[in-house]
């Protein structure tokens, strides 16, 4: 169910053009483990099969493919955030064009408003480390989503529907 539910988010966010490619979203299992997309799954193909167990320290707890190297996101947001069951990693090409500019985000669509003052991490790299992650994480503070520069987003929820609505 739940990993059906994060299949179904995965490929809307794919076909809306916000995933491209190979982004990534997760579901908290428990307090360490998490459900995700295996790094080498085809987005817009996605099934149930294609996700995978991970636990914080990003070992394979369940299925045959790896997850992500930049699983440290979601890890990291899990362990910062025991009120977070969602974690979501897209590549917005609208918020990484703003992000290359260096013009802060401001809100002029209502819908914007629901992510508030959004901070950003002001390094193209991917978090692909600890270190990285728990910057990521320290950024995110309270909030809902953390700006990457020139690479994408990562947008957190209480769970997959309101994680999918924010992102
Ligand atoms: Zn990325």
């Amino acid at each position: 169910m739940i990993k059906q539910q994060l299949v179904d988010a995965i490929r809307m966010l794919e076909k809306a053009g916000y995933i491209d490619h190979n982004g990534h979203c997760s579901a908290r299992r428990d307090e360490n483990t998490f459900y995700i997309n295996s790094g080498a799954a085809v987005r817009g193909a996605l099934t149930a099969d294609d996700i995978v167990t991970s636990d914080l320290a990003g070992n394979l707890v369940e299925g045959s493919a790896r997850p992500p190297l930049e699983f440290h996101i979601h890890a990291e947001a899990y362990r910062a955030r025991p009120d977070v069951n969602a974690v979501m990693h897209t590549h917005p090409q609208w918020s990484t064009f703003l992000t290359m500019t260096g013009t802060k985000y401001q809100p002029v669509y209502a819908q914007g408003v629901l992510l508030g003052d959004i901070p950003l991490m002001d390094s193209p790299l991917s978090i692909n480390t600890k270190p990285m992650g728990e910057k990521m994480a320290q950024l995110l503070g309270n909030g809902p989503a953390v700006l990457l520069k020139a690479h994408g987003v990562v947008v957190v929820g209480a769970d997959i529907i309101e994680c999918f609505a924010l992102a």
